[in-house]
C-alpha cells in the first residue's frame, strides 16, 4: 500500500522504516528539514537499536523515502499516518494540539483522491471527532477522508521489535472501510496473530492515556511504598519481589527509585488529567495528579538523600552522575529525572559531571552548562559522590573496586535500586538507596525465640522477615545488630 508517515521523529521514523520493510511503499514527511536530510542517507537522527539496520534495508529496497513537502505527500498516500508531537502546551497542563492541526491544514487542501488519515500521536479523547469535522471543512469537493486513531504503544529503546510485532493493535476508525484498510496495512502482524482490537476512536484514543496512566500509577505506587519503607527502615526490592510473585500483580514497573520522565508518561498523564477535569471526572484527575505528585517527589527525595551523604550541602562537592538519558536504550533527555537531579545539584552549588553512554550531546544541548561525558572514569575522577541516576547495563557492569580508585570518597546513591549493593559495599563503598536500609540503618536480626516472625529466603537469595506489626514495631526500637542488606536486583 501507499503510506505517508508525517512526522518522522522517535514515532514516526521507526514506523516509517517498519512499514516499508513489511513491504508498503512508504513516503516519510518532516517539516525538520536536517532530519529528513539523515534519514534519506540512512543516517539515525536518534540512537535506537536496531533502527539503523531496518532504516537501511527499507531505503535500498527502494520502498522509503523522505520528503519535507506535504503536497507530494498528499498524492502519494492512501493511508497517511500522523505521528507528530503532542507536548505538553506551555503554561498548562494540556496536550499541544498544534502540530496536529498544522498537518490536518496543511494536506487536507491539497488531497485529490479518497484516502484514509491515521492518527498515531497520542491525544485528548476527542480528537479524531474534532479532526473528522476539520478535514471535513479543508478537502476539496469529491475527496472523502476516513479518519482513524490507531495509538503507537513502542518503548523507547525496543521500538523497532515493538512496531513489527507488538502486544496489540489498537484501531478506532469512523467505519468499516478505515478498518479494513488498517487492517490490510498490518496484515502480516495479525497472519503473526498479533491482536487487533478494533473499537470506536473515543476507546482508541484513551486505551493509550488510560495504559500509560497504569504505568506510571504503578511505579509511583513503589515510590510511595518506598517512603514507606524509608520510615520503618523496611526494604522496597523484597518488598517488589514479594508483589511480584502475585501474577495478579506482576514485578515489571515495581522498581522503586528516581519515578518516570521522557517524551511521554508525565506530559500524558496530565494531558489526560486535563482532559478528564474538561470532562467533570474528578476520580481521574485526583488520581493522576497525585501519581504526578509523587513522581516528582522521587527527585527532591533523591537531592536529600545525596545532599545528606555530601554531609549537608553541595558547595565545593565535585558529584559523579551516571546516566543523563530518561531511560537506558535511548538517547532521549526530554523530561529526563536524571538531568533534573543533575541540574539541581548543580544550583546548590556542586560541581557537577554526567556520564551517558549515549546521551551526552542531548544533555549538553539541553543542560549547556553541565559537564556532560561518555568516559566513566574521567566522570568519577576525584568524586566526592557517585549517583546512578539512569539504569544502564553499562553501569551494573562496572568493576567497583575498579572505579572505588579514582574517586575521592566511597559514596554511591543508587537511585534506581540498579547495583548489586553487596560487591560495592564488599569493594568499600558505602551505598544508600531510597527505600533501602543500610547495614548501619538496618534493624536488628530477628531472634529465633521471637514469635510471629519468619525469616525466609526470595529465590534471588534475599533475606525477607515476615513480622506481626507488634513485633515489628519492637524490632523498630533497638537499631543496633545490623542485617546483611539484600543484593541489589
Ligand atoms: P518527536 O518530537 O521525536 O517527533 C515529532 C516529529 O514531528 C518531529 O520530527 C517534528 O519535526 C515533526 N513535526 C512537527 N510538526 C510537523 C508538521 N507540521 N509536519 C510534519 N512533521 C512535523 O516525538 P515522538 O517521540 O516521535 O512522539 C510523537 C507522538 O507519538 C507523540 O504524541 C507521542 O506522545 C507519541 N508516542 C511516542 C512514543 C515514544 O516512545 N517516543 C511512543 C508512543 C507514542
Amino acid at each position: 500500500m501507499r503510506l505517508t508517515v508525517i512526522g518522522t521523529g522517535y514515532l514516526g521514523a521507526v514506523h516509517a522504516a517498519c512499514m516499508a520493510d513489511i513491504g508498503h511503499d512508504v513516503l516519510g514527511v518532516d517539516v525538520d528539514a536536517e532530519k529528513v536530510g539523515a534519514l534519506a542517507e540512512g543516517r539515525p537522527p536518534f540512537h535506537e537499536p536496531g533502527f539503523g539496520d531496518v532504516l537501511t534495508r527499507a531505503l535500498s529496497s527502494g520502498r522509503l523515502r523522505f520528503t519535507t513537502d506535504l503536497r507530494e505527500a498528499a498524492e502519494h498516500g492512501e493511508v497517511h499516518f500522523v505521528c507528530v508531537g503532542t507536548p505538553q502546551r506551555a503554561g498548562s497542563k494540556a496536550a499541544d494540539l498544534r502540530y496536529v492541526d498544522a498537518v490536518v491544514d496543511g494536506l487536507a487542501p491539497h488531497l485529490t483522491t479518497d484516502c484514509l488519515m491515521v492518527g498515531k500521536s497520542t491525544v485528548p479523547v476527542g480528537t479524531t471527532a474534532r479532526l473528522s469535522a476539520r478535514i471535513a471543512a479543508l478537502v476539496p469537493d469529491g475527496v472523502r477522508v476516513e479518519t482513524a486513531w490507531n495509538p503507537e504503544f513502542l518503548r523507547e529503546g525496543f521500538a523497532v521489535e515493538d512496531t513489527l510485532r507488538p502486544d496489540r493493535i489498537v484501531v478506532g476508525a469512523t467505519g468499516p472501510e478505515a478498518d479494513a484498510a488498517l487492517r490490510e496495512v498490518y496484515a502480516p502482524m495479525l497472519a503473526a496473530g498479533v491482536p487487533y482490537i478494533s473499537t470506536d476512536p473515543s476507546t482508541a484514543e484513551l486505551v493509550k492515556v488510560a495504559a500509560n496512566s497504569f504505568l506510571a500509577t504503578k511505579i509511583s505506587f513503589i515510590n510511595a511504598m518506598a517512603e514507606i519503607c524509608d520510615a520503618v527502615g523496611a526494604d522496597v526490592v523484597t518488598l517488589a519481589d514479594a508483589l511480584g510473585h502475585d501474577t495478579r500483580i506482576g514485578r515489571r514497573f515495581l522498581r522503586a527509585g528516581l519515578g518516570f520522565g521522557g517524551g511521554c508518561l508525565p506530559k500524558d498523564i496530565r494531558a489526560f488529567a486535563a482532559r478528564a477535569q474538561e470532562l467533570g471526572v474528578p476520580p481521574v484527575v485526583d488520581l493522576l495528579q497525585r501519581v504526578d505528585e509523587i513522581n516528582e517527589r522521587q527527585r527532591t527525595r533523591t537531592v536529600a538523600l545525596a545532599r545528606q551523604m555530601a554531609g549537608g550541602g553541595f558547595t565545593g562537592r565535585r558529584i559523579a552522575v551516571l546516566g543523563a538519558t530518561f531511560k537506558p536504550d535511548s538517547d532521549d533527555v526530554r523530561d529526563s529525572p536524571a538531568l533534573a537531579v543533575a541540574a539541581a545539584l548543580h544550583r546548590e552549588g556542586a560541581e557537577v559531571r554526567v556520564h551517558d553512554p549515549v546521551g551526552s550531546a542531548n544533555a549538553r544541548l539541553a543542560h549547556p552548562y553541565l559537564d556532560c561525558g561518555a568516559d566513566l572514569r574521567a566522570t568519577c575522577a576525584g568524586a566526592d559522590l557517585v549517583l546512578l541516576l539512569t539504569e544502564w547495563d553499562h553501569y551494573r557492569d562496572v568493576d567497583p573496586s575498579d572505579l572505588a580508585g579514582v574517586v575521592a570518597k566511597r559514596l554511591v546513591l543508587d537511585a534506581r535500586n540498579a547495583l548489586g549493593h553487596e560487591a560495592w559495599r564488599a569493594a568499600g563503598w558505602t551505598v544508600k538507596a531510597l527505600g533501602r536500609p543500610t547495614p548501619s540503618d538496618r534493624l536488628p536480626a530477628p531472634q529465633s525465640t521471637e514469635p510471629l516472625r519468619t525469616t525466609i529466603a526470595s529465590p534471588t537469595g534475599h533475606a525477607a522477615h515476615l513480622a506481626s506489626p507488634t513485633g515489628h514495631a519492637a524490632h523498630l526500637t533497638s537499631p543496633t545488630a545490623p542485617v546483611s542488606p539484600a543484593v541489589g536486583s
